[in-house]
């Protein structure tokens, strides 16, 4: 008899004859600017270290003494014997951080938004929702069993229609992430949260990628928009510009408190070892101390994205330090990708199912590590792989 997972070879084989079997690239060393990926020199596009922290002496410190101090592990779930007072320290600092009135850790952002979403929720509710949104968010909706409505990528006026249609719902959350992870563009913000106030929706954003990037000193969209006290359920990451691991919600105390109770991933996967609470302590400090870190990051991503343009490039209607680079096929996308490996570029190339078919990109993320040479070989080698696969 054949063994019972064969037909999970027969989808393998599919993606080996379009060219589309990809295991990820290793990375040999620590993550950095210019970095050792399978054995070969290149320069970095691909991480989400945007502030070039995930060296840093600073932190680096703080997770050793952590380590020294309080071992490496937490030992179980925070509501069985897992809840560590630098897991409260972390809260703490963040609600500070985010002006609101209390935060929540969970163990990634994924969690965060899966997590959350499934607990504030039920069958009874409507959950309104940007196609793009991380998949952590649909994952959540789905647990929910809420009814899920799609709008067009930050269409507002298709947006309050699914609201409109909504009304008779027991609860409705509206929700959108901050910075869309793979267009590097910004939610219409204000005017979302114009449209929960005017139907009285919960609204939730996902700020994974503007953690540490948009706002003073990196607090995310609410605050680059000043929307502090108007949007109830905000997510961030710890994994991405704070460069360690991590996902946290941030809103009122009733939340926090309600999620203590309901959230499975907090109930039912262990806290975060000490060293990672730690590092991420000193993380949030060290953006509030230093936000010139953040200004490196933005003129960098100045540089980058307008060197991009000037080659001739499609960059999409990135916002942020994440730069598209469209091609559409997804295997040309591919080629592009190998290409620019081979000319010491390492920017990954994105495909369907993460973004959708015919819109097949090579993603770029720089960080406030990268000097201007190294962005300046980085766009040689566009220049030459584009030419080379007639982009440009
Ligand atoms: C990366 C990401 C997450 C998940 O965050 P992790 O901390 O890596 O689990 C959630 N939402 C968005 C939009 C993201 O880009």
């Amino acid at each position: 008899m054949a063994h019972p997972l064969t037909y999970l070879e027969d989808e393998l084989r599919d993606l080996r004859e379009r060219g589309l079997f990809r295991w990820p690239r290793l990375l040999e060393g620590p993550q950095e600017p210019v970095a050792r990926y399978d054995g070969r020199e290149v320069i970095n596009l691909c991480s989400n270290n945007y502030l070039g922290l995930a060296n840093h002496p600073v932190l680096k410190d703080a997770a050793r003494q952590a380590l020294d101090a309080l071992g490496v592990g937490s030992g179980a779930v925070r509501t069985i014997a897992g809840n560590m007072a630098i897991h409260r320290q972390v809260e703490d600092e963040l609600a500070r951080f985010k002006h609101t009135e209390a935060t929540l850790l969970y163990q990634s952002g994924f969690t965060a938004n899966a997590g959350t979403v499934s607990a504030i929720l039920g069958k009874d509710d409507v959950i309104v929702s940007d196609e793009l949104n991380h998949a952590s968010i649909i994952d959540g909706a789905r647990l929910s069993g809420a009814a899920k409505k799609i709008f067009p990528h930050k269409d507002v006026t298709a947006a309050r229609a699914l609201l409109e249609e909504s009304r008779g719902a027991r609860h409705v959350l509206l929700i959108t992430d901050g910075v869309f992870s793979m267009d590097g563009d910004i939610a219409p913000l204000p005017a979302l949260v114009a449209l929960a106030e005017e139907f009285g929706a919960i609204m939730m954003v996902d700020d994974a990628h503007a953690s540490g990037v948009l706002g003073s000193a990196g607090r995310g969209t609410v605050d680059h928009f000043h929307l502090h006290g108007r949007v109830h359920v905000q997510v961030g990451t710890l994994s991405k510009a704070f460069a360690c691991q991590g996902g946290y919600v941030a809103g009122s105390q009733t939340l926090v408190d309600y999620l203590i109770h309901r959230a499975r991933p907090l109930l039912f996967s262990t806290s975060h070892p000490p060293s990672v609470a730690a590092t991420a302590l000193a993380a949030v400090r060290l953006v509030q101390q230093q936000p010139e870190i953040i200004e490196r990051l933005w003129d960098n991503t100045r540089f980058f994205k307008r060197g991009l343009g000037q080659l001739g490039f499609n960059t999409g209607m990135s916002e942020t330090p994440i730069t598209p680079v469209i091609v559409g096929d997804e295997v040309r996308a591919l080629e592009l990708s190998d290409r620019l490996f081979a000319h010491g570029v390492f920017a990954l190339s994105i495909a369907f199912p993460t973004v959708p078919r015919g819109k097949a990109r090579v993603r770029t993320i720089v960080t406030a590590g990268h000097t201007q040479d190294q962005l300046r070989r980085a766009l040689d080698a566009f220049e030459r792989a584009g030419r080379e696969l007639h982009l440009i």
